[in-house]
């Protein structure tokens, strides 16, 4: 077994170990300066420089045209689901949602009182088993805004390719996938996640915004969910979170140098290959979501016989094949399968199921 688990949790999420090596060593002593990377100056030059080199860093992985602003904020991605309205609608104005499941209903649900929501699309009928029929959207020319949850984390439903929405923003909370594909960044309006999935420390998130819907703010809404606000200050309106930008640009980092997003791709459609085969062929467990929209970050299935999870999810812990247990609004199994999962830890956990159905099936 390795040194260090296979952490299959949703988030906070399993890290590199080249990253979580790095911040051990610097830890006490950050840089050979006598100080923690905790105690890191937002002030200091040392901190410039990683931010500058972490916006750099991830501008270039994804091609971030310059029509398009980065922002490191507080509070993860759900502060989002209220200020995307704040700062891009204004009051009585409609914007779109695309309802798959349990986070874009978060989204709907905090923007109900600041925005007309429309929902333009939903897959509730099928019990969010897939993202709607782009055909079958009914989209607002006069939307504020287009939403989308690029991937459901509970429900294990991801978007297989992105939608043009033509004039209308295209909003998009990609938490859990963001990094883990190439992406036409100038298609959308604005992308938020949080951090704690595929980049680094809980808390954090990234904003990329186009520079034109700044100007869209109303009026009243505190500085702190400024968008513009917080592009003028260069994501330093208040104190930033800076030991957790910091370890983002270590992510960043670590994730160019193994060959960038293309094999991040390939690495996260292996991986999920290993769980799928293994979902296909099995007579125990279940995954009820369709095929085409299957997510390749979040894997949740079921035991045909749920007296037998406890069983499977304690057989894992011994085996180092941790934070299996499915959301508690879910119940089940889920694996997430996010950029610093190895290859080895989907094979071994494939293995393991096998090997588990073999015995109880
Ligand atoms: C985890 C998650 C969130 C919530 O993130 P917080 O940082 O807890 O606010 C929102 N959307 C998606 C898709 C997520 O996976």
């Amino acid at each position: 077994m390795r040194a260090r688990a296979y952490n299959f949790g949703a988030g906070p999420a399993m890290m590199p170990d080249a990253v979580i090596e790095r911040i051990a060593r610097e830890w006490q002593n950050f840089r050979g300066e006598g100080y923690s990377a905790m105690e890191l100056g937002h002030r200091s030059e040392h901190f410039a420089d990683i931010h500058a080199r972490a916006k750099a860093d991830l501008r270039a992985l994804l091609g971030v045209p310059e029509s398009h602003h980065i922002l490191f904020l507080h509070g993860g991605a759900t502060p989002h689901f209220a200020m995307v309205p704040l700062n891009l609608a204004q009051p009585g104005q409609s914007a779109d949602y695309i309802h798959t499941g349990y986070w874009s209903d978060k989204a709907m649900a905090e923007a109900t009182s600041l925005v007309n929501v429309r929902i333009a699309a939903s897959a509730a009928a099928s019990e969010f088993d897939r993202v709607p029929e782009r055909a079958g959207w009914q989209l607002d020319p006069a939307a504020a805004y287009v939403h989308i949850c690029a991937n459901e984390t509970i429900g294990g439903v991801e978007f297989a390719d992105y939608p043009d929405t033509g004039d209308v923003p295209l909003v998009a909370d990609m938490s859990s996938n963001i990094l883990s594909q190439p992406l036409d960044v100038a298609r959308f309006g604005l992308i938020y996640a949080g951090a704690q999935k595929n980049i680094g420390p809980a808390g954090l998130a990234i904003v990329i915004i186009r520079d034109d819907l700044l100007g869209r703010v109303r009026s009243g809404v505190p500085s702190v969910m400024n968008y513009a606000r917080h592009v003028e200050w260069d994501s330093m309106y208040n104190t930033p979170a800076a030991f957790a930008i910091w370890v983002a640009g270590l992510v960043f980092e670590y994730v160019k140098k193994e060959g960038g997003v293309v094999e991040m791709a390939r690495r996260s459609a292996a991986k999920a290959k290993c769980i799928y085969d293994v979902l296909n062929a099995s007579q125990l467990y279940t995954n009820r979501i369709q095929p085409a929209s299957r997510s390749r970050m979040n894997v949740p299935f079921f035991l045909r016989e749920p007296r037998l999870e406890t069983r499977f999810l304690d057989g894992a812990r011994r085996r180092g094949l941790l934070n299996l247990k499915g959301h508690r609004a879910t119940g089940g199994i889920r694996a997430s399968l996010y950029n610093a999962m190895p290859l080895d830890g989907a094979r071994e956990l494939a293995e393991y199921m096998t090997e588990f159905e073999r015995r109880h099936g």
